[in-house]
């Protein structure tokens, strides 16, 4: 008691010398549930997160100012589905319209910011708020994303565009958020677009240093702070509902103790912000499941808190995200803006750069995105077909249960210990089991809708009529292309997809296991194409497809096999490319280069590879006539392999030990010369003697033909692996371009941040390291070297013209702790990544940069399909089955969305509320006949001349090749808002830029006339007329 006394004395002084108002407290109970990490989604739910749901529900209905945020929509919507009695239900109906129960973010989980993709992003998103918005009517208004390593500039835009009213964030630079910790900065109003500025900006809140949780030491106890619900159990919750290490109860006795920790606590946070107002996270990891514990000691603990709120100078009260944010918009502070300025890399000491998780688990980050993009070419082509085919065979239903199974799969892998692959080895295994099963079920309905548009009447490929045996599947590391899994017939159909709305003419690559091929499209007519022998295996061969196709557009091929050289018809038209080995070079014969040069040749460049090396020597760039010395291969870093020798690298940090040494000794050369397509083929052995090689380069230097084919694309696929334990390897790119160490890399494939090379007194190498989603480049007055990728990598410029990709890491040490959490990352799999590297000058590069990336995302779709009914020269005679029509964009907009979402809520908000209260389920179809579109620009303000500017385009004339639209409406990013109706909040901010949402545009616009500016998203529902083809 005496204690206590003094105490109060103490906290009395601190309110005399500071407000006299008692600092209002939010206190705001949360569970941070990780789909994923160290258990499965299914682990997870058993021990723990049903039971979060299940008695918090309960709880809040006992008391009416008890507060509970839902973040993670995936464990919740598991909850709803599966666990939840009607009574919880209705329950939480109840809490939702009460504001006791808040939807914060929305997403399926709390996507990771630094290796995710805006597609994916915005679907997790789309996924969870169209749940949410249609079972209880609410739309999610702010974030929380207190989680992901690092924030990304691109997450408020995202947040912005999906009608948010502030995001949070809480991992950022130790030393920064110190230093706003100490200036109050730590909340300002973030432009995180340079292009769409205050038209999209947003408030952000960063997280004092205490983070998410409640703080965990408790000066007068052993137990782990304010936790009364203890530690959850695995893999059962335990019978007697007594869990380890729970708090000790709050009572007579302990009550004042409790007090003075907490509102000690809260006076020190209280210095750091702007306003009176304290944001009290309750909560941490795997809390709230066992919340009756919990709240039964919040309670008496609060209410003793605001007894003595005179003498504490505190009161307290529980709150959901949006009562804070009420209460500090309704403050009318006028806030700094930032830039768009992000924050990655991340660090949370000075030796510990959260930068190696850009590289972690390469191959699952491959698998991740190979399965987002074909999502979104089955969406596009079932959208195409349930306009085209209202009442075509394939059951509807059938269909939208494979796309959702994908979206969610997809969705789950976003999770910030998901992609990021920071998980344990089950988990990892999880995501990709997930993923695969829901990319095989929709390869079969991209196989069912491939064939139908050609010929409505069949009904040969309907679902459950395929033959058992024939089903197609992605091969993990297989970029795109898909194989039959059965034995070769001599014939072999296969449609091939454009899901990009732009023409194309691309070369497509199907592995086959003949030596001897022709193609022939649709009609008969043969079409160009080359055969050799696979640069990653000797029984297979790599047979090019010059494939020409419209903007959405399909055709069906035949590939005729043959064991002889070919004879026929046809054959004319495919090239037998065969390589010329060279001598294997062991890297010390290397030292006098450039004095026998090989070179290769396209329409763009000159090519010269060194016979002393092996290695790349320099790349001509003939439009600019400038010869850029160039060299290419593997350097590695050997981590440290013992923490006791300092610090380490693992799943999330980079820790060099050093500078990176080669990682070959050898190399050896094999160019296949081709009409088509070159390849180089580098293969890098450890030892000069080994028997194989550890890494490899295969270029493919394309052959410029056809108006569309473009020659700049140097495809680069890379093997990798098994690495040795406790080595991490990055690919280099030397070249004799001045840019002091200045390189740009995308956040999330949405826009480019430049990235100057930054010293520190410790771990300027690791803190030099960036995500690079989709794109890297480095420049200098004149030319730029750029690579856009298939996946997300590290990416750090280390030296004056240079570019190192961390392509991929094995890691084993710190035994104790990542044995504890099973959490090594001995990641002994063989990566094999694509790259685009490009040379130019700096105005060609920006035009052609952004449309790389997308199309590197997104190259046509290879589906093999049953022969068709009738051959191909009957449908000569016929003149042909005519293509399904094209559809295409300007070069600048880029086709993001185009699904159907099977939603059942009515685009009028009233209306929707109306049904939702009524608690009747009167739509309980999904609606099919709602499109969801969304278009962007991709290019920033001035940063091309023409293709920067405005693009008007009529909607009714874009889409008509899938049929007549007859209304479009426009909604917020995930499609919950009408746009018209969305006012979100209007942070003051010191320059006090007014917002002009119509600032690029001029005048109104005519009906299904939309124009799209510089960097915008814009989302509609479009319904078109039906069954019109
Ligand atoms: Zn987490």
């Amino acid at each position: 008691m005496r204690h206590f006394a003094v105490v109060l004395l103490f906290l009395c002084r601190c309110c005399a010398a500071g407000q006299n108002e008692p600092i209002q407290t939010f206190v705001i109970p949360h569970s941070h549930m990780d789909v994923g990490w160290v258990y499965t989604v299914q682990e997870s739910m058993h021990a723990y997160a049903a039971n979060v749901y299940t008695s918090v529900t309960e709880e809040l209905s006992k008391a009416a100012d008890r507060r509970f945020i839902a973040v993670e929509q995936e464990f919740f919507r598991l909850w709803w589905d599966t666990v939840a009695t009607s009574s919880h239900k209705k329950q939480v109906r109840q809490h939702v319209k009460e504001g006791r129960l808040e939807f914060i973010i929305g997403g399926q989980v709390m996507h990771d910011e630094a290796v995710t993709d805006l597609d994916d992003d915005i679907l997790q998103m789309t996924e969870g708020h169209g749940f949410l918005y249609e079972t209880f009517g609410v739309r999610p208004q702010f974030s929380w994303h207190v989680d992901p390593f690092g924030a990304s500039a691109t997450t408020p835009v995202l947040f912005a565009l999906a009608g948010f009213n502030a995001h949070l964030v809480s991992r950022i630079d130790y030393d920064r958020k110190d230093a706003m910790q100490r200036n109050k900065k730590l909340q300002f109003v973030w432009r995180g677009s340079p292009t769409l500025k205050e038209k999209q900006q947003i408030f952000t809140h960063t997280m004092d240093q205490f983070s998410y949780c409640t703080p965990s030491h408790l000066p007068f106890s052993n137990s782990s702070g304010f936790y009364w619900n203890g530690v959850a159990l695995f893999p059962d919750p335990p019978k007697d509902g007594v869990y380890p290490n729970m708090s000790l109860p709050v009572t007579e006795e302990t009550v004042q103790a409790y007090a003075k920790t907490m509102v000690e606590n809260i006076k020190l946070r209280a210095a750091w912000f702007r306003t009176n107002h304290v944001l009290w996270p309750w909560g941490c990891d795997k809390q709230f499941y066992n919340s009756s514990v919990q709240f039964n000691n919040m309670d008496p603990l609060m209410k003793y808190i605001n007894q003595n709120s005179k003498d504490l100078g505190v009161t307290v009260q529980y709150a959901t995200l949006s009562e804070y944010f009420q209460a500090i918009y309704q403050s009318d502070v006028v806030w700094e803006p930032r830039g768009s300025e992000d924050f990655l890399p991340y660090s949370t000491e000075p030796h510990q750069a959260w930068t190696g998780f850009y590289a972690s688990r390469n191959v699952l980050k491959g698998v991740a995105r190979q399965a987002s993009s074909r999502l979104h070419a089955a969406e596009s082509l079932f959208a195409r077909y349930r306009v085209g085919f209202p009442d075509g065979p394939v059951p509807r239903d059938w269909a939208l249960e494979r796309l959702r199974a994908l979206r969610w799969a997809v969705s789950e892998v976003q999770h910030h210990d998901g992609i990021t692959g920071t998980e344990s080895p089950k988990v990892a295994d999880m995501y990709l089991q997930h993923l695969s099963q829901a990319a095989a079920g929709v390869d079969e309905l991209l196989a069912a809708l491939a064939l139908l548009p050609h010929s409505p009447e069949k009904t040969a490929s309907v679902p459950g009529t395929r033959r058992r045996g024939e089903g197609v599947h992605i091969l993990p590391e297989d970029c795109g292309m898909l194989m039959t899994s059965v034995r070769q017939p001599l014939e072999r159909h296969v449609v091939i997809y454009n899901p990009l709305a732009w023409n194309a003419t691309a070369v497509v690559n199907v592995t086959v296991s003949f030596p001897t091929a022709a193609v022939f499209d649709n009609v008969g007519k043969p079409v160009r194409a080359q055969i050799q022998r696979s640069a990653r295996s000797n029984v297979t061969y790599d047979l090019f497809i010059v494939a020409e196709l419209g903007g959405l557009q399909h055709r069906r091929y035949l590939i005729r096999f043959s064991e002889e050289k070919c004879s026929g018809g046809g054959c004319d038209w495919t090239y037998e490319a065969e390589g010329v080995t060279f001598e294997r070079r062991n890297i010390r014969d290397g030292r006098k280069t450039g004095r026998r040069l090989l070179p290769v040749m396209n329409g763009c460049y000159e090519l010269m590879f060194d016979q002393d090396t092996n290695l790349l020597h320099s790349i001509t760039h003939l439009q600019e006539k400038r010869r850029v010395r160039m060299t290419q291969d593997f350097w590695q870093y050997d981590a440290n392999g013992d923490i006791k020798s300092g610090p380490i690298s693992d799943n999330y940090i980079f820790s060099a030990n050093g500078s990176a040494v080669r990682a070959y000794e050898a190399v050896e050369m094999e160019i296949v010369p081709g009409r088509i397509v070159t390849e180089i083929r580098q293969r890098f052995y450890r030892e000069e003697g080994d028997k194989d090689y550890t890494y490899s380069i295969t270029t493919r230097v394309p052959e410029c033909f056809g108006r569309r084919r473009p020659c700049h694309r140097l495809e680069q696929t890379c093997s990798l692996g098994p690495l040795h334990l406790n080595t991490e390897v990055v690919l280099r790119t030397s070249s004799c371009l001045r840019t002091n160490r200045t390189l740009y890399t995308d956040d999330n494939g949405y826009q480019m941040m430049k990235r100057t090379h930054r010293k520190f007194t410790n771990n300027t190498l690791a803190r030099n390291y960036f995500p690079m989603v989709r794109a890297a480049y480095i420049q200098d007055d004149v030319s730029r070297l750029a690579l856009v990728s298939d996946r997300a990598h590290g990416v750090s410029s280390q030296a004056d013209g240079q570019l190192e990709v961390m392509l991929h890491r094995r890691l084993r040490n710190n035994l104790p702790w990542n044995l504890g959490y099973n959490l090594t990352l001995d990641d002994s799999s063989v990566a094999t990544p694509t790259l685009w590297m490009t040379l130019g000058s700096i105005g060609v590069a920006s035009q052609l940069g952004q449309r790389d990336a997308v199309e590197l995302q997104h190259r046509p779709v290879v589906l093999p399909i049953d022969p068709p009914e009738r051959s191909w020269q009957e449908e000569e005679a016929r003149g042909g089955a005519p293509p399904v029509r094209s559809v295409v964009l300007p070069p600048n907009l880029h086709l993001l969305s185009l699904s159907i979402p099977g939603w059942n809520y009515s685009s009028d908000h009233d209306v929707h509320l109306r049904h939702v209260n009524s608690g009747e389920d009167l739509h309980p179809e999904p609606d099919y006949d709602r499109v969801l579109l969304r278009i962007m620009h991709l290019f920033e303000e001035g940063e091309d001349p023409e293709l920067s500017k405005p693009v008007a385009i009529n909607l009714k004339h874009v889409l008509q090749g899938i049929g007549e639209v007859k209304k479009l409406e426009e909604r917020s990013l995930t499609g919950t808002w009408d746009i018209s109706r969305l006012q979100r909040w209007k942070w003051k901010t010191a320059d006090d830029l007014k917002t002009n949402n119509n600032s690029c545009r001029s005048g109104g616009e005519e009906p299904f006339t939309v124009t799209i500016c510089a960097k915008e998203i814009r989302t509609f529902f479009v319904h078109f007329a039906s069954g019109n083809f």
